[in-house]
């Protein structure tokens, strides 16, 4: 098998092993250290202030993003989301089940933000800033420069979902002036899914001890006091936090997080020289490294259509669309244990499948 979606992902073999032990028991003080040399990597991969805090959230990238947006803002908020794709479109419905005051930034799917957009709510009154770092759906990475740079002018609290943009896009939490960024472990992680983890800074603990949100198993608090002896509330997926530890270390041994950025923008790079000589066009602009969405050239043919060929006659896992976009756009992830001969393999095949006449 070969699975170039967009998570899960495949694991490295050391990282699969662990996977095959036995779990141990958690609240002793070896499992303790070991959550605690994984907060410490994990705020220098985001480059997070000393005082920032991780929380470790059993539940995929979608709980940490429901439990940010519930423990850090409440009526008073007025957010602004950024919705380019179905990740932005999410954190509007997280915004609504909640009943909180919150503006939509529409962009056009695969389009990035521009400052323009953003000349409307100058000066408005807006209390804090959501935006989906890699709009997965499109690959789209938003300019996080300037958005940082409009929510220090208007003294935004920002909310970062990195969770596919981790480890593969540059990102500098304390620099730009992040309050609060959240990744999952299916992405470039590249461990099972069932983590997600939640960097925070001193403003978003503040917001976080200051609110008093209607949720039990969800309440930031209990993690942010637990966290302090390297513990969480409740029994957590104790066997992908081994896993994390290990592939924290393993980052940090090939020299960090700089140069697992560099190796994810190399892969990238390497399939999108590749694909020039197929037929189909990258359909967005401003690419993040984690995934290349691509759409046939030709109209007729179905990209739902060559993700069923790939994966029934090859073996090869591609990452179809949902929804309207269904048979227009499939995307090649570069994120988890992917060699280039591996996208040499999906090349050959894609050009077996036209030569073939099977599409
Ligand atoms: C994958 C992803 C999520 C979370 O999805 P889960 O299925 O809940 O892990 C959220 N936002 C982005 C940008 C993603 O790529």
């Amino acid at each position: 098998m070969l699975n170039f979606t967009v998570g899960p992902v495949m694991s490295n073999e050391e990282i699969r092993k662990i996977g095959g032990e036995q779990i141990p028991y958690f609240r002793t003080s070896e499992f303790s250290k070991i959550m605690l040399d994984s907060e410490s990597l994990l705020k220098k991969f985001f480059k997070a202030k000393d005082s920032s805090k991780v929380i470790f959230m059993t539940g995929s990238g979608t709980a940490s993003m429901d439990a940010s947006v519930l423990n850090l803002f409440t009526k008073n908020d007025k957010i602004l989301v950024v919705n380019g794709g179905s990740f932005g479109h999410r954190f509007c419905e997280i915004c609504s089940v909640y009943d909180l005051d919150y503006t939509e930034i529409k962009c056009e799917l695969g389009k990035t933000l521009t400052k323009e957009q953003l000349v409307p709510y100058d000066n408005k009154g807006y209390t804090a800033f959501i935006v989906n770092l890699d709009e997965t759906s499109t690959g789209v990475l938003y300019d996080i420069n300037l958005i940082s740079d409009f929510c220090k002018k208007n003294n935004l609290f920002l909310l970062v979902d990195s969770i596919s943009s981790f480890l593969c896009d540059p990102f500098d939490m304390d620099k730009l002036n992040v309050n609060c960024v959240i990744t999952g472990s299916q992405k470039a992680l590249a461990l099972a899914p069932g983590i997600s983890l939640i960097v925070v800074d001193d403003k978003a603990i503040d917001r976080i001890y200051k609110n008093n949100p209607k949720t039990y198993y969800f309440n930031l608090k209990d993690y942010l006091d637990n966290g302090k002896r390297g513990q969480t509330p409740f029994t957590p997926a104790v066997g992908i936090l081994l896993q994390l530890n290990r592939r924290l270390h393993m980052i940090e041994d090939i020299g960090g997080i700089d140069v697992e950025v560099k190796r994810a923008e190399m892969s990238a790079k390497y399939f999108r020289d590749l694909i020039k000589e197929l037929p189909f066009e990258i359909v967005s602009d401003n690419l993040s490294n984690a995934v290349t969405p691509l759409s046939p050239k030709d109209e007729s043919k179905s990209a739902y259509k060559l993700f069923e060929l790939l994966k029934d006659n090859y073996g090869i896992w591609v990452c179809p669309n949902g929804g309207n976009l269904k048979d227009k756009i499939f995307r090649v992830g570069h994120i988890g244990d992917i060699k280039n001969s591996d996208y040499d393999k999906l090349i050959y095949s894609i050009k077996d499948i036209i030569k073939k006449n099977l599409w």
